[in-house]
């Protein structure tokens, strides 16, 4: 068959089990999109301090910025000529944030995740990944030479037993997870994971906190702030093109780490590095979250409403963070419930098989600050009761 063919094949397939994907065709204002002629509040943004539609913020970076300022490339690698100084001031503000020893900043979150595993691997390494982690993990697995077990989801006890067994036979163990998860919005026990690394020498322990950085923690630096273990936590990685409002991810770390990195992480090495406006404007948004507590607090109390509101409804909720999942199970029903939200006027999305497990399909809350109280009272109203 040609490959023509068989991509139509499979599309059609897609379409058959309704989990066949599109681009959607939208207009952004502030907190609310325009689809279809239809306005509607978004429910699926990752803008979690609702800093990327807070247009006053703009207008203050705006004023900062002259021609000679407003550079919208940087013409190279970092490594070769792309190294502005807006890079050295955002990952000193990192280290110092943080209180580690260095930070390094990435192009995304994606390029971070699949550039530090296999660069930091060798085949004598061994990596312990949670069953739920990002798809960028995973490739960043896989593009390494480690050999790799995926733990079940959250589950500790067995996490314990696969270090105790397999410590003495590799040269070093990573453990890989996230810090709040993507899908379920529940969380990793970061304390447990840094007390059971520290049982061994050789144990290593990466934390993507993509959804917890600007969320958790005092002065919003995530979890790892917030369970006091940023010092435990040998890769503890972000991204800022969620809560940040921006684009691009960092790593803080130890020096040494970052100096190896610089050298062998061919995702930092071989491409054309973020504008420096971009940097610029990371760094205008760093600078100002640990005083964004009030917008943090209002998050956690809407996605508390939100998922007591789905629990009274039937719903199993595994959440416990503004990422609130309504699990349906077939891909058919929850496109449905989701466009019937969609008819109330907010839009949320279904997630579909291959990102969940088969027959756990859902409508994917994603919450931002800006949403107002009222307005998940009155979706509420509008979520039916679970049918089995
Ligand atoms: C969004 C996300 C990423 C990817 O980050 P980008 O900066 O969007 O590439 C990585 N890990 C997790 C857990 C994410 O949710």
């Amino acid at each position: 068959m040609s490959l023509l063919k068989q991509m139509q094949q499979e599309l059609l397939q897609l379409e058959e089990h309704s989990n066949l994907r599109h681009l959607p065709k939208m207009t952004h204002d502030g907190r609310e999109v325009i689809v279809n002629n239809k306005r509607m509040l978004n429910l699926s943004s990752n803008d979690y301090l609702g800093l990327a539609s807070d247009r006053a913020l703009r207008e203050e970076f705006l004023r900062t910025l002259t021609p000679d300022t407003f550079l919208p490339s940087s013409s190279s690698s970092r490594l070769l000529t792309g190294n502005f100084t807006v890079y050295e001031e955002l990952e000193a503000e990192l280290s110092h944030l943080f209180g580690t020893e260095a930070a390094l900043v990435f192009n995304s979150g994606y390029h971070a995740n699949t550039g530090i595993l296999p660069a930091v691997s060798d085949a004598h390494t061994l990596i312990l990944a949670d069953k739920l982690v990002h798809a960028s993990l995973i490739d960043g697995i896989r593009l390494s030479a480690a050999k790799c077990i995926r733990y079940r989801h959250n589950g500790l006890t067995q996490l314990e037993r696969l270090l105790e067994e397999h410590h003495t036979t590799h040269h070093r163990v990573i453990i890989v997870t996230e810090s709040i998860f993507s899908m379920d919005g529940d969380q990793a026990d970061l304390q447990k994971l840094t007390e059971l690394k520290r049982k061994y020498d050789n144990v290593l322990l990466y934390v993507d906190e993509a959804h917890a950085f600007g969320v958790r923690g005092r002065q919003g630096l995530g979890c790892a702030e917030e369970f006091h273990c940023i010092h435990d936590i040998d890769f503890l990685v972000g991204t800022f093109g969620k809560a940040a409002a921006s684009v691009g991810a960092y790593i803080v770390c130890k020096k040494v780490i970052r100096e190896y990195l610089v050298n062998r992480m061919r995702t930092l090495i071989f491409t054309t590095g973020l504008p420096p406006v971009n940097i610029a404007w990371t760094l205008f948004i760093v600078r100002r979250l640990a005083d964004m507590q009030e917008r943090r607090k209002h998050l956690a109390h809407i996605s508390r409403t939100l998922r007591e509101a789905l629990q009274v409804r039937g719903y199993t909720c595994p959440s416990v963070s503004h990422i609130v999942p309504m699990i349906i199970g077939p891909s058919a029903d929850t496109v449905l419930q989701a466009e019937a939200l969609q008819r109330h006027g907010f839009y949320a999305l279904p997630v579909r098989p291959p990102t969940v497990p088969e027959g756990m399909s859902r409508i994917r809350f994603s919450l931002t600050a800006e949403i107002r109280k009222e307005e998940i009272e009155e979706l509420s109203n509008n979520i039916s009761a679970y049918t089995d």
